[in-house]
């Protein structure tokens, strides 16, 4: 892993910025500068039935709007394909991963999971799952505190490469993570469910896992996810008071008179202590200027 500060922030083109994602590519902005490291931007449009370029523009826009400039130029997941397919295909040399025939329908009964290998082939369409494991990962994280991951990789065998030719999040981001040398990752809460498959996959390909943080997942008066999927509405580009929130939900309150000067505030006060424990954060979202 590189020695010195190197963090990413990774959205998914699946729509435009929204509350969430700004307070998530906040904290691992404002973690990398104050460890003077750099700060990336990847696109992560590896799920081609659900990226649409035009979000990439959008996405890129907002964060330029809120000066949260990569250190340099964005690389996208879909530019990288190949590379995937050699680390899958390292995988199977290995014998970690399994051709797999079964449809959504008839893993029903396992909520989504697949338990253990099933008598799938290659000859008809099918997709690449990794295979189970016992090992137990257990790691420090800075917000979260200790995590073990006990069950999460027994009798789950993700996918990695999908039944029509897409791979899948979870080797994409470990393969970039490694290529970029990224050191550190700060993210939303949300994603702790994929961190046992993602330190599985590193052990797997010999490679030293970046050090994971995870923030408070920013959700709504009634419990739920600020996501795309929830039709969260975008932000505002550039617009001060939608920063100034978004630091406050981060425990930084500041005055400042334009984003530059926020920014520079907000980078030494940014701690992580003070989300100590924290899954959730809740959105007051009458505060803040959407797009409708
Ligand atoms: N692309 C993922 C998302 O938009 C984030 C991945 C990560 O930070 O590891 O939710």
């Amino acid at each position: 892993m590189a020695s010195r500060y190197i963090g990413r922030f990774a959205p998914s083109p699946t729509g435009p910025l929204h509350f969430g994602s700004l307070v998530s590519a906040l904290a691992s902005y404002l973690d990398a500068k104050q460890h003077s490291g750099s700060w990336l931007v990847r696109i992560e449009d590896v799920d081609g039935t659900r990226c649409k370029s035009q979000y990439i523009e959008q996405i890129l826009t907002t964060l330029n709007s809120y000066q949260l400039l990569s250190d340099e130029s964005p690389i996208k997941q879909s530019d990288f394909t190949q590379e995937y397919q050699d680390h899958l295909n390292l995988l199977k040399q290995q014998d970690q991963i399994f051709p797999c025939n079964c449809t959504r329908q008839s893993l029903q009964a396992y909520q989504g999971r697949h338990p253990h290998i099933c008598q799938s082939n290659e000859l008809s369409p099918h997709s690449w799952r990794l295979k189970s494991s016992n090992v137990i990962y257990r790691y420090h994280d800075a917000i979260q505190g200790e995590l073990i991951f006990q069950d999460d990789l027994k009798d789950n065998c993700p996918v990695l490469k999908r039944k029509d030719g897409y791979f899948s999040y979870q080797l994409a981001v470990v393969v970039d993570d490694h290529r970029q040398e990224i050191s550190h990752l700060v993210r939303g809460a949300d994603l702790i469910e994929t961190t046992a498959q993602q330190l599985h996959l590193y052990a797997l390909l010999d490679w030293e896992a970046p050090k994971i943080s995870h923030i408070p997942l920013v959700v709504n008066q009634a419990g739920n996810k600020i996501s795309k999927q929830n039709h969260a509405k975008a932000i505002q580009d550039g617009d001060l008071s939608t920063l100034l929130i978004a630091l406050s939900y981060l425990g930084i309150e500041i005055n400042a008179s334009n984003i530059t000067e926020a920014l520079n505030k907000a980078i030494p006060l940014w701690n992580k202590e003070i989300l100590r424990g924290r899954s959730t954060i809740t959105l007051a979202d009458q505060h803040l200027h959407l797009i409708q």
